[in-house]
C-alpha cells in the first residue's frame, strides 16, 4: 500500500477502490476512509483500482 504512487500526480494518499458485495469489513474500511466503494455492479472489466485523493484521478 505504501509503494502505490499515483500516476498523474504521483501523490501517495490513495485508496483502493471496491465493488460487489458491501461486506462489513469493507464498509467500516469505507467509514474510516481507508478505502473506497463504488457500488455493487461488477463490470467484465474489472474496473478501475485505484483512487488517488489528490487529484481523483483513477487507474488501475
Ligand atoms: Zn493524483
Amino acid at each position: 500500500m505504501d509503494d502505490i504512487r499515483c500516476p498523474s500526480c504521483g501523490g501517495g494518499r490513495v485508496l483502493p477502490i471496491y465493488r460487489g458485495y458491501l461486506t462489513f469489513d469493507l464498509a467500516r474500511a469505507v467509514e474510516e476512509k481507508r478505502a473506497v466503494y463504488d457500488g455493487p455492479i461488477l463490470s467484465d472489466e474489472g474496473g478501475d483500482s485505484w483512487l488517488c485523493l489528490d487529484c481523483m484521478n483513477r487507474w488501475r
